[in-house]
């Protein structure tokens, strides 16, 4: 066991992948957050499951949906590992001994890909973690959380860029990320000049003085990052995604799919990974949150007087107040 334990971390490639040799990429979901259309982890990593299928068929993958946890098989399969959940002391890999368990796949070379607040991490816990496998991540009282509409007009030559097209979209488009200057190639994916009004007073997540400095000296800011680790490895950072909504832009969908790829060392095409969806794909999967969906903002589209009823919906669960 310790032989076979010892030849594996050997290995030069991560390689792990299913029984039949084809890449293997696991999506992990936290648990519901926000209000409806935010922070949505289920219908997030079931959309990109869904794109990836159209996209890159031969890859397999498998979500799972609010903070549940793989199995250790599974993780000793993976290519690579996304988290679109909750961030901070709440991040589904720092519970239990879930960062351990991480940790040991990253040190096989499996990807890591972090999504929007699970970019956050605890600078004692985590943080140093996310630094070695994925190149930076957020730093309370360092980096900051606006919303802003961030105009990315121009992407490097990576393969993360196949086929994306500059695009501008509003978003939870967090930055000043705390990076790893020390080991490992980082190169910003996505980046923008924030306008000085999304500083906020200093305070944990809204300003400080050396964000302050940055954005008024006009340095652009990155908001999403690869990152090649010294010893093999591949980490994407990517701050947006606070709306769902924004998985609905084309080139922002296709730079995370692009991302699964690479980090899972499969390689991205030329054109990127290709997908469509349509605005049903885009509502799939949705938790309920406690709320009513909003009224068809197009009256037109609503049913005339007299039409046949739809049949009821279920109405939701309550939720807590969060
Ligand atoms: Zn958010």
């Amino acid at each position: 066991m310790l032989l076979a334990a010892t030849m594996f971390a050997g290995a030069t490639s991560a390689s792990a992948k299913t029984p039949d040799g084809k890449p293997f990429i696991l999506l992990l979901a936290g648990r519901p957050s926000h209000g409806p259309g935010q922070h949505e982890h289920n219908a997030g990593v079931q959309l990109f499951a869904k794109c990836l299928a159209q996209g890159a068929p031969q890859v397999v993958t498998k979500f799972y949906l609010s903070a549940a946890w793989p199995t250790p098989e599974e993780l000793a399969q993976a290519d690579t590992i996304l988290f679109y959940a909750d961030g901070a002391g709440g991040h589904p890999m720092l519970q239990g001994d879930h960062l351990a368990q991480t940790e040991k796949e990253m040190k096989r070379g499996a990807g890591f890909v972090c999504v929007h607040f699970a970019v956050e991490y605890p600078a004692d816990k985590g943080g140093p973690q996310a630094l070695e496998w994925m190149g930076g991540f957020f730093e309370m009282n360092w980096s900051v959380n606006p919303h802003w509409t961030a105009d990315y007009t121009e992407l490097p030559k990576h393969p993360i860029s196949n086929g994306v097209k500059p695009f501008s979209t509003k978003d939870e488009w967090y930055y000043h990320m705390r990076f790893n200057d020390r080991a490992g190639k980082l190169t910003a994916i996505l980046s923008a000049l924030p306008p000085e009004t999304s500083v906020g007073r200093d305070g944990g997540r809204s300003g400080n003085p050396t964000v302050r400095e940055a954005v008024a000296a006009k340095k652009p800011q990155t908001t999403a990052w690869a990152y090649e680790r010294p010893e093999g490895g591949r980490g994407f950072g990517f701050t947006g995604g606070h709306f769902h909504k924004g998985w609905g832009n084309d080139e922002q969908r296709k730079l995370l799919l692009n991302a699964l790829l690479w980090t899972a060392k499969v390689e991205v095409p030329a054109t990127g990974v290709e997908s469509k969806i349509t605005p049903e794909d885009l509502d799939a999967n949705l938790d309920p949150k406690g709320r009513k969906p909003k009224p068809p903002e197009n009256p037109a589209a609503a049913p005339a007087p007299g039409a046949a009823p739809a049949p009821a919906a279920p109405a939701p669960a309550a939720a807590p107040a969060q």
